[in-house]
């Protein structure tokens, strides 16, 4: 509904939300997580957050389009981690690592990633690999059997899926297509909500310098190339279109 494309999907979407809030709240717990009464960072986090996820909600409902976000309960935390990462589960379950704030150095480049990884989550890319690793790992099982019968491996599969943690091992990187549509609608929503589109560029620029010769986990299911800038450049124009400055 949102790619316009075909997507693989044999997971069912509120059996996935279940699992992300389960493995939402373990990483949390596992997890220096930052208050936004005490943090500025996370209090920025949250602010942007909440803007962008009403911006989404506001915009689909008024295309008639607001079952995209069935099942919704937008979740925003900052962890305390020098990891320069940031995710978004199904369901709007987000974790910022503080280790990205100094490379987005402003709210804008902040709603850039935001939107980008929230958009990763809106077009189900994540359930589109879920669904992969379920037919090639578990024979297709179904998911709510698979939690049942086999809870490790398949919590393993949604970390992979979802590009989370480390500690599962080697994590699926993301497809050229999934990266250039989570930009595309990144982009649009931190538009919607107020955010310059146009920061992306500097932004990907100073994600490419921080990573150096050795790129941190999020660059490398990211990859940031010359390709990617173009196709940043292309999508401008109709970024553009859905931007208008918060006052
Ligand atoms: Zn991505």
């Amino acid at each position: 509904m949102v790619t316009g494309r075909n997507q693989l999907s044999l997971v069912n979407e509120s059996d996935l939300q279940l699992l992300a809030t389960t493995q939402y709240n373990t990483f949390l717990s596992e997890n220096k997580v930052l208050k936004s009464s005490s943090s500025k960072e996370a209090a920025t986090v949250d602010r942007v957050g909440a803007r962008i996820a009403n911006s989404i909600s506001k915009y689909y409902d008024s295309q008639g389009k607001g079952i995209i976000l069935e099942g919704y309960k937008w979740e925003f935390n900052t962890i305390a981690s020098k990891e320069i990462n940031a995710w978004c589960m199904p369901g709007g379950k987000v974790v910022v690592y503080t280790g990205l704030l100094p490379v987005t150095q402003n709210e804008t480049a902040l709603a850039i990633v935001l939107g980008h990884e929230i958009a990763h989550s809106i077009a189900k890319h994540g359930t589109e690999r879920m669904s992969q690793a379920m037919v090639q790992q578990l024979g297709g099982m179904a998911l709510e059997v698979a939690i049942a019968q086999k809870p490790k491996e398949t919590q393993d599969l949604f970390l992979m899926s979802y590009a989370i943690g480390s500690q599962v091992g080697a994590m699926l990187p993301w497809s050229r297509q999934q990266e250039t549509e989570a930009d595309k609608f990144g982009l649009i929503y931190a538009a919607m909500a107020g955010y310059d589109p146009r920061e992306a560029i500097p932004f990907w620029e100073r994600m490419s310098t921080a990573s150096g010769a050795n790129p941190p986990e999020f660059l490398s299911t990211h990859p940031s190339d010359e390709t990617r800038m173009r196709k940043l450049r292309q999508f401008m124009p109709e970024a553009l279109k859905y931007y208008s400055p918060r006052n």
